[in-house]
């Protein structure tokens, strides 16, 4: 039906209605005083999100520019790095890392397993002359529904040696705890369709005293993403070239929101709705494919078995117009996602858990009751 789409992917997000209007407007011109006040004030909005005293700045590009700009701000080409590898994203920085000429060792786990955090603390602490210059991690691995120890890794990073510990928090930032200060990340990089609750468009990065250090020595080749520019022109509330005004109007309206239901409140039900999808598979059978306690708290991936994933998906789209994720790669066909990160609410996990009962059903290859998957979530939603 038309309108009728409810996008349960990783990304894009469904956008609240306050944040389309407000995207909708005439745009301004981005050297107004207008402009310059609302970068101002999404400037300190975005460091209560980051939990930072760092500035955060705003890209225009997909989550994968601040990644890229994570990696030019901070190395040089040769530099040792320690890139961890259990999924697509994972992946993604080990070809950036690659196609910038530097000296990567891959710390690889299975899809659908957890980095290993003692194999970081190995390197590090037999790396003697301290030439890993930077860690290189994806906090929450999208494609397999798998949240990585990143406390624990930076923790090792800082004690071990004088690495930078870069993160992909793309699909953790807004939906679980990233302090970045009190973990002492270095890089934090993120995206708008994500837990943001915008549309695509916009990157966040933020970097420590540490990383500012970094680009000081860094010599990769940069331009557009140089991060320089960026800091001298955030810090008079501007941007070195023209941003996606739209995209900033959009920014301050989900970032009220946020900051109105409170970081706690947000960790609180992005955890509660991975509880519910969790309980609601585990009653109807169908089997998860990451290990529960290792759960992302914006995705769950399930590994149905009996049904062909892609035939799932695409059923419960057809009937009930709500979008899930594929499997990615080999993934693909074994596996599907469900998106449950952003401007998601009760309502939104019980009704993809009655369309996925309802799809198994309609099969004929629902394993037990139907109904029984939405009573499992109730009970955690109540
Ligand atoms: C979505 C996503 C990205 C960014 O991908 P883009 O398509 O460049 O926005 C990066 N890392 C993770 C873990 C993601 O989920």
């Amino acid at each position: 039906m038309q309108d009728k789409l409810t996008l349960m992917i990783p990304g894009p997000t469904p956008v609240p209605e306050t944040v389309l209007k407000e995207i909708g407007r005439h745009p301004i011109g981005h050297r107004s005083s207008e402009f310059q006040n609302l970068v101002q004030r999404t400037t300190e909005q975005l460091k209560w999100l980051h939990q930072t005293t760092n500035e955060v700045l705003v890209l225009t590009g997909s989550g994968t520019a601040a990644m890229e700009a994570g990696i030019i701000n901070t190395l040089s080409k040769g530099d040792k790095v320690l890139c961890g590898e259990n999924g697509k994203f994972g992946e993604r920085w080990v070809k950036v890392a690659k196609a910038y000429g530097l000296d990567v060792k891959v710390i690889k786990e299975e899809w659908g397993k957890p980095l290993d955090p003692t194999k970081f603390k190995n390197e590090l602490e037999n790396d003697k002359k301290k030439e890993i210059r930077a860690v290189i991690i994806t906090h929450s691995e999208t494609s397999t529904g798998v949240i990585n120890d990143l406390k624990t890794i930076s923790e090792y990073v800082h004690r071990y040696g004088n690495a930078l510990i870069i993160v992909d928090c793309v699909t953790s930032l807004g939906a679980c705890n990233v302090p970045m200060d009190e973990w002492e990340l270095d890089v934090v990089a993120s995206g708008s369709q994500k837990g943001y609750m915008i549309p695509p468009g916009l990157s966040f990065v933020a970097m420590s005293k540490r990383a500012w250090k970094a680009y000081e020595r860094s010599d990769l080749p940069k331009f557009y993403l140089d991060l320089g520019p960026y800091k001298s022109t955030s810090l008079k509330n501007s941007n070195p070239f023209t941003p996606a005004v739209n995209l900033y109007f959009g920014l301050e309206k989900s970032l009220n929101m946020m900051q109105e239901e409170g970081l706690a409140n947000i960790f609180n039900r992005h955890s509660r709705h991975r509880s519910a999808i969790q309980a609601a598979m585990h009653a109807i059978k169908l089997p998860l494919f990451a290990a529960e306690e290792h759960g992302s708290p914006s995705i769950t991936a399930i590994e149905p078995q009996f049904i062909n994933a892609e035939e799932l998906r695409k059923t419960v789209l057809n009937r009930y117009d709500i979008l899930l994720a594929g499997g990615q790669d080999h993934l693909k066909g074994k596996v599907f996602r469900i998106g449950h990160l952003g401007f998601v609410n009760d309502r939104d996990i019980l009704t993809v858990i009655a369309a996925i009962e309802g799809t198994l059903d309609a099969l004929r290859l629902h394993k037990t009751n139907p109904g029984a998957g939405m009573a499992a979530a109730a009970r955690i939603l109540a």
